[in-house]
């Protein structure tokens, strides 16, 4: 399929999502998660007017950043980050959606000259040990220390729902987010205004919308994954 043909089916689900829970469709950002395609496939994305590109590991990132030479392309970085790596990446994102230690933060603002990078603070609310991310009680304290890294801009939380078919704990989930999200925005912090929500993927994102995602991350469903067959 092409690209193009997964973006209007997706476009009209999440029109629909946003119609039901009463939001603007202009308030969700969709980022193409390009992981498991090829950088013509990504490319591809970008021509069919996906402006938001987003890749799980650094080597990703900075090959496909290499070879997208165009500007209107905003990058995410969506996985974790290993603390010696972060020198490489500094410079080559624009959002970075897996802050979930203090090590990190602080490597991540010492690297940093100039500016402020955008970060949503990973949060691991299914409780599953496989699972990346802080967990609710942590939440504040997290934050917290975060108030003395100046290049760090907190924009939002993020999540990954489990990989179930139960649609009712996928929703528990990101509604919970949402509570989280409420609740650090209405602290009125400078440096964690945290007015977004980054949570959806391929098989949850519709959910996701319906309770207030603001920015989704989906990979198989509108790129495709290359390395099946
Ligand atoms: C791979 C990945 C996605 C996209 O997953 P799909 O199921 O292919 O849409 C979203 N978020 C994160 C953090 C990922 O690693």
């Amino acid at each position: 399929m092409r690209v193009a043909e997964n973006l209007s089916h997706i476009r009209s689900v999440i029109e629909n999502a946003c119609e039901r829970s009463g939001r603007s469709p202009s308030d969700v950002t969709l980022i193409a998660v390009t992981k498991y395609v090829s950088n013509e496939r990504a490319q591809e994305a970008v021509e069919s007017g996906i402006f938001h590109l987003a890749e799980n590991r650094k080597e990703g990132l900075l090959e496909k950043r290499a070879f997208i030479k165009d500007k209107r392309v905003t990058w995410h970085l969506i996985g974790t980050l290993q603390t010696r790596k972060v020198k490489d990446v500094v410079g080559k994102m624009d959002y970075f959606h897996a802050l979930d230690r203090l090590k990190l933060a602080n490597e991540l603002n010492k690297r940093i000259k100039k500016g402020t990078l955008n970060c949503f603070v990973e949060m691991n609310i299914s409780g599953e040990e496989s699972k990346h991310g802080i967990s609710e009680d942590q939440l504040v304290p997290f934050i917290d220390a975060l108030a003395e890294f100046e290049h760090l801009r907190i924009v939002g939380l993020m999540t990954m729902a489990p990989n179930t078919e139960d649609r009712d704990l996928i929703r528990s989930i990101f509604r919970r987010l949402r509570v989280l999200r409420d609740k650090i925005r209405d602290l009125h912090l400078d440096y964690a205004p945290c007015t977004e929500l980054s949570m959806g993927m391929s098989h949850d994102y519709e959910l996701a919308v319906e309770e207030g995602a603001t920015y989704i991350r989906i990979g198989t469903s509108l790129v495709g994954d290359e390395r099946k067959g």
